[in-house]
C-alpha cells in the first residue's frame, strides 16, 4: 500500500509551528521593543517624538492629523466639547457655542418660532405647506392603525399652523417645546319641550349637535419631527375616545410619547434623525413628557413583543378609570 503524503500541509505546519517559536523567542529575550508611528506606521528609531493618551506619533503632522475633528468646521482639536443632547458629536473651541440644529446637531442657521432652530442640511427636507400635507397625514394615520393598531375612525382635520397660529387655536401660549395641539370640539344643542297649555317646561335635554377633531401641526419642523408630532396628537385623539376619563396630564402626555416612541422605533429603526429624537424624550427632564414616558415606557414595555406592549398600556389605562 503506498501512502500519499501532503507535503504542503507539512510545510504549512513548520512554517506555523516555526513562528510561534519566534514570538515566544524573541518574546522570552525581551528584545527591545519597535516604536511605531500610531499615525504612519513608521519605525521611530531615534530622535524626539510624540506621545499622545498612549500612543506614539512619528512628527507633528501625525499628531495633529490624529487629533478627534470638530464635528462642524472640521479641525482638528485638542480640547472638543460634547452637547449633552448629541453626545456622538464634538465641537472645537470656536464652535462650541454657536446654536445647534434641534434635529441633527449641526450648527444651526435658522432660528424660527417655536424654538425650532436648524441647520441648512435639515432645512431641505421641512414640512410646509408646498407639501400635500394632507396626503401625508393621512398616511401616517393609516401606519399608525398597522403597525401599533392606535387609532379612530372619524373624521379629522388637519393643517399645518404657524407658532401665532398654534398660540390662537390654543387660546394660551404653548407649552415649551409644543410642537402641535389635538382639539375635540363640541357643540351642544339644549331641546325643552313645553306644555302647548300651560307653556310648562316638560323636559331638558342636551344633545350633541356638532363634533370636530382637529390636529394643528407647527409648520417647517424637519420630517421625522413632523412624524413624532402627528403620532403624538393622532394618540391623542385615540385616549379622548377611548379613555376619556383620563385627566393626569403625566399619563396623557407620557402615553402619546410612548406611542410616538414605540413609533419610530418600529418604522425607523435606523434612521439617524428618528433615533436622536428617541433619545430626546428617553432623556427629556421635563416631569410631565419626560418623566410621563419614563413611567409609561416601564409599564408598557414588561410586554416583549410590541403587541404585548400596547396590551400592557391599554389595560393600565383602562384601570384608571
Ligand atoms: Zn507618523
Ligand atoms: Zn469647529
Ligand atoms: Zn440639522
Ligand atoms: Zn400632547
Amino acid at each position: 500500500m503506498v501512502r500519499r503524503v501532503n507535503f504542503s500541509a507539512i510545510l504549512a505546519f513548520i512554517f506555523i509551528i516555526s513562528s510561534f517559536v519566534t514570538v515566544f523567542a524573541a518574546q522570552k529575550t525581551g528584545r527591545r521593543k519597535v516604536t511605531v508611528c500610531a499615525k504612519c506606521s513608521a519605525v521611530i528609531r531615534h530622535g524626539r517624538y510624540f506621545i499622545m493618551e498612549g500612543k506614539n506619533y512619528c512628527s507633528q503632522q501625525c499628531l495633529t492629523w490624529s487629533l478627534p475633528r470638530c464635528s462642524n468646521c472640521g479641525t482638528p482639536a485638542d480640547k472638543t466639547w460634547f452637547s449633552a443632547d448629541f453626545p456622538q458629536k464634538k465641537y472645537c473651541r470656536n464652535c462650541k457655542d454657536l446654536p445647534l440644529c434641534t434635529s441633527c446637531g449641526n450648527i444651526a442657521s435658522q432660528r424660527r418660532p417655536g424654538n425650532i432652530i436648524i441647520c441648512t442640511q435639515c432645512e431641505k427636507n421641512v414640512v410646509t405647506t408646498a407639501l400635500p400635507v394632507q396626503d401625508m397625514f393621512n398616511e401616517l394615520r393609516k401606519e399608525l392603525k398597522n403597525v401599533l393598531g392606535i387609532g379612530t375612525n372619524h373624521r379629522i382635520r388637519f393643517s399645518l399652523v404657524s407658532y401665532s397660529g398654534l398660540a390662537q387655536k390654543k387660546g394660551s401660549p404653548p407649552d415649551r417645546g409644543q410642537r402641535g395641539l389635538f382639539r375635540h370640539d363640541k357643540q351642544m344643542r339644549k331641546e325643552v319641550t313645553y306644555n302647548k297649555f300651560t307653556g310648562k317646561t316638560l323636559s331638558q335635554k342636551t344633545t350633541l349637535a356638532k363634533e370636530d377633531f382637529s390636529i394643528y401641526v407647527l409648520e417647517y419642523l424637519p420630517l421625522m419631527d413632523f412624524r413624532h408630532t402627528v403620532i403624538h396628537e393622532l394618540t391623542h385623539d385615540w385616549m379622548s375616545q377611548y379613555f376619556p376619563y383620563i385627566r393626569e396630564p403625566e399619563i396623557k402626555e407620557g402615553t402619546c410619547e410612548y406611542i410616538a416612541w414605540l413609533f419610530l422605533q418600529k418604522t425607523a429603526p435606523d434612521d439617524p434623525e428618528a433615533k436622536i429624537i428617541c433619545s430626546h424624550m428617553e432623556r427629556n427632564p421635563d416631569p410631565i413628557y419626560g418623566g410621563g414616558f419614563r413611567m409609561i415606557r416601564k409599564i408598557a414595555n414588561k410586554g416583549s413583543s410590541t403587541t404585548q406592549r400596547i396590551k400592557r398600556l391599554k389595560a393600565y389605562l383602562a384601570g384608571q378609570k
